[in-house]
């Protein structure tokens, strides 16, 4: 991992599965639903990264500084993409970082 270490866990954890959207939370029995409240989707790591309407603001950043490496997903976003050098990961894994950063929903 790069970046920021609180980011760095958060990155991880979305990653795994294992982190604070509601989809996570139902999945490992400790929600009772798995429903976004802001877009009333299930809330899972590519909802939060990729289309919750709460994190409009921060995803067109994050999109804007990691044009080269269009098309994003998920997985690209999340995992070492073994096609791209590190340097070029580094610079996805940190947007990720500052775009998690930059919403409410991990604040230390
Ligand atoms: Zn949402």
């Amino acid at each position: 991992m790069t970046g920021d270490r609180y980011y760095s866990v958060i990155h991880c954890r979305l990653l795994n599965k294992s982190s604070n959207p509601n989809f996570n939370l139902y999945t490992n029995h400790l929600r009772d639903d798995p429903f976004c409240e802001h877009c009333n989707e299930p809330e899972d790591s590519e909802n939060f990264l990729l289309r919750c309407r709460r994190n409009k603001d921060a995803r067109q950043i994050m999109f804007q500084n990691t044009r080269p490496y269009h098309t994003l997903s998920t997985v690209k976003l999340l995992y070492r993409n073994p096609l791209l050098n590190d340097k070029e990961n580094a610079i996805i894994f940190k947007e990720v970082q500052r775009s998690i950063k930059s919403t409410d929903t991990f604040r230390q």
